[in-house]
């Protein structure tokens, strides 16, 4: 088994879906990571920053998943970073209403003692700046390094969020990013222009459609669970990548071939994700209906061919 450490927001969402609104509720990407990779018992750690405005029982529920907290700065007069969107009809795109920065505007990200280490790093949504410091603060070079990231960064902060790439084994970005990062329409032709940038496996996350893992000329492809009821896709891609690292950090094997099964894992968790608001259907998610939904998959996608 790997260490996990992970890098990115702990944070107060405020969704609006066809289906109903919510106040400030509990979110962030390293949230849905964490809760995500924590299905796999793996030692994971939080590196992160939050406002004194932050619940006490919120940290609570990550520390009671046993993902370290000790990296989880509290600034006691400073407010916790704030992100509100709306989802149009079709769920598969959205409005950013707000991104308020907060604490996170001056945040110097701490990698606990016993995490620098870790051999496998989740760099999840956060400004590129402090992706990369993460990476420098690894005592020894980890044997995978994985980067998540999303449009607010390429259009505030594009040439550092490039240096963070060029450090990276594996990103993970949706197909909209994906065409906006290369000024590519074929994603087949931006997961190569993003091979060039750095990284040696491309995800490319699509959403209801699945996602797609490159590998130089080799591609895997794995669909996301027909679901009756979606309720609300936000952190649907950081649960995908907490599944994706997570279960790689279970098994300690980074080949491409396991890393189809972590695409898989990903797809899995992040198909419950979406069926209630926020974190609430993650924050309770027992080994047995995963494995149900695993199995699921395998019926969706199996099939035995004569080639004739
Ligand atoms: P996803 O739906 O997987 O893209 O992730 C949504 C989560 O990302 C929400 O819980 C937000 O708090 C968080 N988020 C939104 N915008 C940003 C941003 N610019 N940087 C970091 N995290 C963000």
């Amino acid at each position: 088994m790997s260490k996990l450490v992970i890098v990115g927001t702990v944070a107060f969402d405020a969704i609006e879906t066809p289906f109903g609104k919510t106040d400030k509720i509990l979110g962030g990407a390293a949230t849905f990571i964490g809760l995500s990779a924590s299905q796999f018992n793996v030692d994971s750690a939080i590196v992160s920053v939050v406002g004194g405005d932050f619940p006490q029982e919120y940290l609570d529920l990550l520390s009671e998943k046993n993902i370290d907290i000790s990296g989880i700065e509290i600034i006691k007069d400073g407010k916790t970073f704030f992100w509100s969107g709306r989802y149009h009809n079709d769920m598969n795109s959205r409005d950013t209403l707000a991104t308020e920065l907060n604490v996170l505007a001056d945040f110097n990200p701490v990698v606990p003692q016993d995490y620098k280490d870790a051999e496998i790093v989740m760099l999840g949504n956060l400004h590129p700046i402090v992706q990369s410091s993460v990476l420098d603060q690894m005592t020894k070079k980890p044997k995978l390094a994985i980067l998540d990231t999303m449009n607010f960064w390429m259009d505030s902060a594009l040439e550092d969020l490039h240096n963070v790439i060029k450090r990276v084994d594996v990103i993970t970005i949706n197909d909209e990013e994906a065409r906006q990062l290369t000024g590519e329409y074929s994603l087949v032709v931006a997961a190569r222009k993003i091979h060039e940038m750095g990284p040696k496996y491309v995800v490319i996350k699509k959403g209801e459609h699945g996602a797609l893992l490159f590998h130089n000329d080799s591609v895997f492809y794995a669909p996301a669970l027909p679901l009756e009821e979606v309720f609300d896709p936000t952190g649907a891609g950081d649960t995908f990548a907490g599944g994706f690292a997570g279960y790689l950090a279970k098994t300690g094997d980074v080949s491409f071939e396991n890393m189809k099964n972590a695409v898989i894992y990903g797809s899995t968790l992040a198909s419950f994700c979406v069926e209630k608001f926020g974190t609430e259907r993650m924050k309770n998610l027992p080994k047995k209906e995963v494995h149900q939904r695993l199995q699921q998959f395998k019926d969706l996608t199996q099939f035995d061919i004569e080639l004739t």
